[in-house]
């Protein structure tokens, strides 16, 4: 019987399989999962890792996510392929972008603002005549998600934490106060930390189980690839359309995979996994306004899924005041999830052991919230950013 600190971690998403990798080496550690590992939002995601724009504000933690991809590039069969990311800036917005990227610049950031000569001159397959140019990231890339989790997965079983598939988590068991384990697939499992990565579920999970509320609701977000007439090649940028709930990249095939159109989803669970027709129109109508011969795009697939959001697009991982003590909460998301979980494993991490996270934690503290009610504006971050 190891005499580890036990921690029960409830859902085998992206999230829960990167917490399970930074505790497994000096935890017994057991994951359980309703379903499959990585089988709902972690598994439809497009693998995006825009950190440092994401954080552009708190630079340490963007950073501390991307030496996590560039270190953890090449173990089994995971990769990060590093491409730019570029905005797409229409000329009524040049002088507030030209202004952030200047400010980003001075911050340390590696961001540029190129006129449309320069990035037309750079980024060959697009066509920039309605732009006034692009604001350029300098650091970014993408993933396979599936890919991803389902290594940090089996380096955590190497340290011997333990999956458990189809093994729904019923009940988060306190005495006097504090966590002692969970219910799960009808038999009891004891530990000292409970963390609940439930992904959108993770609100009823814990109000019904521990009486903690949380705010975060769920929302339906879609992606769709098409195959260019020509395929796009390996240095073809990432980039977003701000204000047009489109972002896009390439795929290592040469097609195109075009992200966004996320809207708050009432009943999730009966949301279509289709792309929705609208969404369809609208990338057909707006690639040609940007990519060269857009037009001549063939569709390949579409999909949707669910994930949670925050009213300020930033996740909970924090411990509830007012919880059990030894209950962690790492959800809320936000499209962000995958380029995220390196970030979720060391605050996490930091929760559970005292150790110091290299970046402050503030942005992820449940007491930002005023209240805990899911009934918030939903933001979009592929509509504003
Ligand atoms: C179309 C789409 C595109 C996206 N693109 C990107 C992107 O480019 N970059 C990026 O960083 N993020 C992206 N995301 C977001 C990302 O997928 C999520 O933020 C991330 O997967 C969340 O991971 P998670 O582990 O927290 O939740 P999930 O992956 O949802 O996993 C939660 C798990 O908990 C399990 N569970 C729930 N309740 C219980 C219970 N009671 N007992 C046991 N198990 C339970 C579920 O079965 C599930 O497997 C995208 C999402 C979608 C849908």
């Amino acid at each position: 019987m190891s005499d580890q600190t036990r921690v029960a971690i409830v859902g085998g998403g992206v999230t829960g399989c990167a917490i399970a990798r930074a505790l497994a080496p000096d935890h017994a550690v057991d994951v359980f999962d309703q379903g499959q590992i990585a089988g709902e939002a972690t598994a439809l995601a497009a693998g995006e890792i825009t950190m440092l724009s994401s954080y552009d504000d708190r630079p340490a933690i963007g950073w501390h996510a991307v030496e996590f991809f560039r270190d953890y590039d090449g173990t089994g069969t995971f990769s990060f392929a590093e491409r730019p990311s570029i905005g797409l800036i229409t000329p009524d917005r040049e002088e507030a972008k030209r202004r952030y990227a200047a400010r980003a610049a001075d911050n340390g950031l590696p961001v540029a603002f190129l006129d449309r000569e320069t990035a037309a001159g750079r980024y060959p397959r697009f066509d920039f005549s309605g732009f006034a140019g692009v604001v350029e990231h300098g650091v970014s890339g993408f993933v396979d998600p599936y890919t991803f989790a389902v290594t940090l997965q089996h380096d955590a079983e190497a340290d011997s934490a333990r999956f458990h598939t189809n093994t729904p988590v019923t009940d988060v068991l306190t005495d006097g106060g504090a966590v002692t384990g969970v219910e799960a697939g009808g038999e009891r499992y004891d530990a000292d930390h409970v963390i609940v990565a439930a992904g959108w579920r993770s609100r009823a999970v814990l109000s019904d189980q521990v009486n903690v509320e949380i705010p975060i609701r769920p929302y339906r977000t879609q992606c769709i690839v098409l195959e260019p007439e020509e395929p796009l090649p390996d240095s073809f940028p990432m980039g977003w359309y701000p204000g047009e709930h489109v972002y896009f990249r390439a795929e290592h095939n040469g097609d195109l995979l075009v992200g966004g159109w996320s809207f708050a989803e009432d009943d999730p669970e009966g949301a279509s996994s289709n792309a929705d027709e609208a969404f369809r129109r609208h990338v057909a109508d707006l690639l040609p306004t940007f990519l060269q011969n857009g037009d001549r795009a063939g569709y390949v697939d579409d999909w949707a899924g669910i994930d949670a959001a925050t009213p300020d697009t930033r996740p909970i991982l924090d411990t509830p005041a007012e919880g059990p003590d030894g209950l962690v909460v790492a959800t809320g998301f936000n499209g962000r999830g995958i380029m995220t979980a390196p970030v979720s494993a060391t605050v996490v991490r930091s929760l559970i052991t005292d150790e110091t996270a290299p970046f402050s934690t503030d942005p992820f503290a449940l007491d930002r919230f005023d209240t805990r009610s899911a009934d918030f504006e939903f933001i979009s971050i592929s509509a504003s950013e």
